[in-house]
């Protein structure tokens, strides 16, 4: 039966294969000894995590909508009753006493036991079950929050498969990166997750928020993928699928259009002259970067060469990645972030208080983490200033509230050179540093940054995180999260403002620049350089070639007393219809 799943789409394009169902624990299993005196302890944790997920499952079966396909309660109510059975509430308690091991541990040995048994089914409908115990071990896994272990290996045909998961970390898509798959699919997510972010980095259709698909959808089965819709279809129709095979070829056709805007300058109709910088994660992503045109890399996050593995990356890693990315770019300007940890990228080896932190969005993350742990920051440094060497590096800060941070990074930058110069090891001495403004705090006492910082960087990912109140990654407030709010826009136009007043150049690296509905909002507010991902990047040279700057005069003071997002978007149909 063909059915549909709407979602947030946060990649172009659209992919046609099979389903490939992935769970949490085929992903990561932390695995680790506890003592005797602490099992007790570890089985409250796992009967707690138990009782969280039957909690969930019974308000979803509460919550079906009428319309909803009648398997959904089946397949709910089934779910509840393989996890009140003994074989998942009872004997992974047992496991974590007779082997001292932590729940999650425990919990997977005994999936894995379960599911050899359930492979040794002859009956088909029985042996298809084994998808439910994933699920709901899966649900468990999520209750118990586990982190770290071993690693996954994708499927040979992976680039023809859609990958179906309740929901995946950065980390995972940092693995993902390597194995290409047509398409991701997941139940969570919100736009400007580091996992949205990723995805929309691979160029390929993805789409969050999903709510049932791993509910609804069976291993090896036929979708469609329509990224920009954010519409799935299962198990299409032969018409269905043939109209989504000429939009497939559509959307190639166009995009080979797009390319031929690769070295085209990104002027506007009236002569002014747009900087176009690309957003990386890996050194890989260069070529990415150079075949889409970019003139430099105006955001490199690399704290993603610390997610996905269980060791620190030690100095010479790290200047043999940033010295490739220099190198790559040839001269071109690369903007490398220092590590922005915590939030959503947790780094495995993070410890007990930092995991847990109650809230982690305003808790030990980016530059605050990289003062609270000196050798950590000091071994970047060396390794950024040593690669400096390579070409034109300028070095970000991120998530600066306060004076006080600039002046520590600074102290620290000098004193990593302090230490190259000690070891005799050559060194770039004249690396600019600059800050991103992405909390509201930074943001409303710009004037002090600018007169210590040599440029700035706009991070609207967490500006629209942090002025609103809304959790990027929560798909359950991401009707809130909203770019088009006075209060963003209207920040975002004074640091603007500022830091053109003052001579200190200014960008905008966060997902608003890559989105070809708010270039024009963007030039409105005085915006001259983008930084986004390469896939993005045409588009929006697209619009800015067809833009007018004369046309948007006026437009950034209505926008920024509008009173709310509903009126800006008003305003700017109305400016330009
Ligand atoms: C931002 O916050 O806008 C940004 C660019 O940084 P990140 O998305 O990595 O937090
Ligand atoms: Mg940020």
């Amino acid at each position: 039966m063909t059915i549909a799943l709407h979602g947030i789409g946060i990649g172009g394009g659209i992919a046609i294969g099979r389903a490939h169902l992935v769970t949490h624990t085929d992903l990561e299993v932390a695995h680790y000894e506890i003592t005797a005196a602490e099992v007790p302890a570890e089985i409250a944790r796992y009967d707690s995590a138990v009782r969280a997920t039957r909690k969930e499952l019974e308000q979803l079966w509460g919550s079906i909508p009428e319309n909803a396909p009648t398997e959904l309660g089946a397949f709910l109510s089934l779910h509840v009753m393989l996890l009140n059975d003994h074989t998942i509430s009872r004997e992974p308690r047992d496991i974590i006493t007779a082997q001292h091991c932590n729940a999650e541990w425990a919990l997977k040995l005994q999936q894995d036991r379960l599911l050899e048994q359930f492979d040794e089914i002859e009956e088909e409908y029985l042996r298809e079950r084994r998808t439910d115990v994933i699920q709901v071990v899966e649900r468990l896994f999520k209750a118990l929050n586990g982190q770290n272990g071993q690693h996954y290996v994708p499927p040979e045909d992976s680039k023809h498969r859609i990958l179906v998961a309740y929901d995946l970390s950065p980390a995972d898509m940092v693995l993902f990166k390597e194995a290409a798959f047509a398409a991701f699919l997941t139940d969570v997510g919100g736009p400007t997750s580091h996992t949205a972010i990723l995805a929309r980095s691979l160029d390929i259709p993805s789409i969050l928020a999903l709510h049932n698909a791993r509910q609804l959808i069976r291993e090896e089965e036929m979708i469609i993928v329509d990224g920009t819709a954010g519409v799935v279809i299962v198990d299409p129709s032969d018409t269905i699928l043939a109209e989504y095979r000429k939009r497939q070829t559509d959307y190639a056709a166009d995009r080979k259009r797009l390319k031929g805007l690769k070295s085209t300058a990104a002027t506007t109709l009236d002569g002014t002259t747009i900087e176009l910088f690309a957003n990386i994660e890996t050194p890989n992503d260069v070529d990415h970067v150079r075949a889409n045109g970019a003139q430099g890399v105006g955001l490199y996050r690399s704290e993603f060469l610390f997610l996905g593995r269980d060791d620190l990356p030690a100095e010479e890693e790290q200047y043999r990645a940033y010295k490739a990315v220099l190198e790559g770019m040839k001269g071109a300007p690369v903007t490398i972030r220092t590590i922005d940890l915590g939030r959503d990228k947790m780094p495995r080896w993070a410890d007990e208080d930092t995991t847990s932190a109650p809230n982690p969005a305003l808790g030990l993350t980016g530059v605050r983490l990289c003062l609270a742990e000196p050798m950590l920051f000091r071994t970047q440094l060396r390794a950024l200033l040593r690669a400096g060497k390579h070409g034109k590096l300028r070095l970000l800060v991120p998530m600066l509230a306060n004076l006080a941070e600039v002046s520590q990074v600074l102290f620290h930058v000098e004193q990593a050179k302090e230490s190259l110069r000690e070891d005799g090891i050559d060194f770039a001495d004249n690396v600019e540093v600059g800050g991103m403004i992405e909390i509201p705090g930074a943001a409303l006492t710009i004037n002090h940054f600018l007169s210590r910082l040599d440029f700035v960087s706009i991070g609207t990912n967490d500006l629209i995180q942090y002025t609103l109140a809304v959790d990027r990654g929560d798909d359950a407030v991401s009707h809130l999260y909203d770019p088009f709010h006075p209060a963003v826009l209207h920040l975002i136009g004074y640091v603007i403002r500022q830091a053109d007043a003052a001579g200190v150049p200014v960008s905008v690296c966060g997902e608003m620049a890559g989105d070809v509905r708010l270039t024009r909002l963007l030039l409105a507010l005085g915006l001259r350089r983008f930084s986004m991902h390469p896939a993005q990047l045409l588009n929006v040279k697209q619009i800015i070639l067809q833009s007018d700057l004369k046309r948007l005069n006026g437009l950034a003071a209505e926008i920024e007393h509008a009173p709310d997002a509903d009126r800006v978007r008003e305003l700017l149909a109305e400016h330009l219809g």
